[in-house]
């Protein structure tokens, strides 16, 4: 019902570097309203909608819709839509920041532990070869 408008930017903006083309960034809306894009999905989907107007404005009318059926479902009163949206998304980057913090840190503590397994076998040659 809601696909009368904007048909034109398709393939022309973030193509390449594994953005998402818009196309593939409207597929996503309904998972992501539905929590159940990954992190990856989730992070990709962000940064399309960060910087593309058409894909946010077509978010905030699927938002909208999706969360007015809710509050016709469960009856509660006036709602601020975009305020939701917005807590939304800023609860999405959080998660996208965690994962990618949690990365960071696994790799950190990778390298701590290689560090430290090399330097043990460094010690154990000295000892070998030179039997200091
Ligand atoms: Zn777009």
């Amino acid at each position: 019902m809601i696909k009368f408008k904007r048909r034109k930017a398709w393939d022309r903006r973030g193509e390449g570097e594994g953005m998402l083309n818009c196309r593939e960034a409207e597929k996503m809306i309904m998972p992501y309203i539905g929590a159940q894009l990954d992190e990856q999905e989730l992070e990709q989907f962000l940064n399309h909608i960060r910087q593309c107007p058409d894909c946010r404005e077509e978010l905030e009318i699927y938002y909208t819709v999706s969360l007015g059926l809710r509050q016709l479902d469960s009856g509660t009163g006036v709602y601020d839509i975009t305020g939701a949206l917005e807590e939304s998304l800023d609860v999405a980057w959080m998660r996208v920041r965690a994962v990618r913090l949690r990365k960071v840190i696994c790799y950190a503590v990778n390298t701590l532990c290689v560090t430290g397994v090399l330097t043990i076998l460094l010690m154990q040659l000295r000892i070998w070869l030179l039997g200091v």
